[in-house]
């Protein structure tokens, strides 16, 4: 066996498409330029040992306790992977070290699992195709870490190209690259990180999964994804009778309408014109405050001031409750959209957000174990005054 093995895979944004992948539906996410590096090495015999430089203790799992329910905190998402590889394993240690907001909504977890995916491989020389390592950090998070992903956080992580966004059909896990081309349109993609506190958002996620499905059942359709905007005006005149038929009908209808804005948003980048998908940015975020009820006052307050200094599109990006906004901005209008976001979010008393400015990144790939390789770039980030952040 080799010394060791290190990959890093990125954390994503999802440019819109949210809620859609459970519902075998469309997702557009992009990778960012935050990752998660990892370095699998060979351990002691019979010892996992976890280290990340974001935790201060590292943790120990014999081999033979590699089980869900067996290892608790974060140390979780890596034994999930190598648990997920499904092979007889050696002793390992397994370093890592993110630059992703953790619990942000950028996915810091896919960024971890995916790195841990990718390096495990290599050391031990699987040959796992990339298909099979997101398939594999995926069943991590469900399978081990008890966590329900919807499995668009490590398509994105491991397949995101570097200048485009990935249109993920969720059913058939088809992917394929849709240029995303900001600079040649003088175009920045904005992410605000309004800092809310997650409220209740797993309980919310269950109950809209839940939702989603009963709907899909009263409609006989295997998913959400099977009605189309022609037949959504049918679909919600046979709801509406139902029992809680009004939650069932804002539900789907924001499902069936989100789907369908992700592929207008894919035919107009096809067609380059990269302005014309902010109406249906702004459009996914009405969906998502008055239907699909995710948004919390935080984020629609962020939204409606980036509109207001004149962005194209603006609408949260993530699962809801809290997390990121995304805005699509001319270059020469990020300065004023920052110091707006900030202004509005201090008027209402809320945290101050993080903002930061990034473009579609490569995926997970291999680095030099020996840290060699010249820095990652980061974002370029931006606090009220445009000027560099200090923190
Ligand atoms: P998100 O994926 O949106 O950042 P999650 O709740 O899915 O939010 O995942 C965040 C969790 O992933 C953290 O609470 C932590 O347990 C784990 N995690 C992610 N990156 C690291 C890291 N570098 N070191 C330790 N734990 C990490
Ligand atoms: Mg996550």
């Amino acid at each position: 066996m080799r010394e060791s093995a290190s990959w890093l895979a990125p954390g994503r944004v999802n440019l819109i498409g949210e809620h859609t992948d459970y519902n075998d539906g469309f997702v557009l996410p992009l990778a960012i330029e935050f990752g998660c590096r990892a370095t699998v090495s060979p351990g002691p015999d019979g010892l996992l040992r976890f280290v990340s430089a974001q935790e201060s203790e590292p943790v120990e799992v014999p081999v033979e306790g590699l089980a869900p329910d067996g290892v608790q905190g974060w140390a979780a998402y890596p034994a999930g992977v190598l648990w997920a590889l499904g092979v007889d394993l050696p002793g390992l240690t397994v370093t890592v070290d993110s630059d992703v907001p953790l619990g942000a909504g950028l996915s810091s977890s896919a960024a971890l699992t995916c790195s841990v995916a990718a390096a495990a491989n290599d050391l031990l020389e699987l040959g796992l195709s990339p298909r099979e390592l997101v398939a594999v950090a995926r069943k991590a998070e469900n399978g081990f870490v008890g966590a329900p992903t919807g499995g668009m956080d490590q398509l994105a992580s491991m397949l995101g190209e570097a200048g485009s966004v990935l249109f993920c059909d969720m059913r058939s896990l088809d992917v394929r690259p849709v240029r995303f081309a900001l600079d040649d349109a003088g175009l920045a993609l904005l992410v605000v990180d309004s800092n809310a506190p997650h409220r209740h958002a797993d309980g919310e996620y269950a109950a809209r999964r839940k939702a989603c499905e009963q709907a899909a059942s009263v409609l006989g359709v295997s998913a959400l994804r099977d009605v189309t905007l022609d037949g959504l005006d049918e679909a919600l005149a046979k709801l509406a009778p139902e029992p809680d038929g009004d939650v069932l009908v804002k539900r789907a209808r924001h499902i069936v309408t989100e789907n369908a804005r992700v592929t207008d948003v894919v035919a107009r980048l096809d067609a380059g014109q990269i302005r014309e998908i902010g109406p249906l940015l702004t459009a996914s975020h009405a969906s998502m405050r008055e239907d699909f009820e995710i948004t919390v006052p935080e984020v629609d307050v962020l939204v409606e001031a980036l509109l207001a200094a004149g962005a194209h599109g603006a609408r949260m990006t993530g699962g809801g409750f809290g997390g990121c906004v995304i805005a699509l901005v001319d270059n020469d209008a990020v300065a004023a959209a920052v110091r707006a976001a900030a202004d509005a979010a201090a008027a209402h008393g809320f945290a101050a957000p993080r903002t930061f400015v990034t473009a579609p990144a490569a995926g997970a790939h291999a680095v030099d174990p020996s840290g060699a390789e010249p820095p990652r770039q980061p974002p370029v980030d931006t606090n009220a005054s445009g000027a560099p952040d200090a923190g």
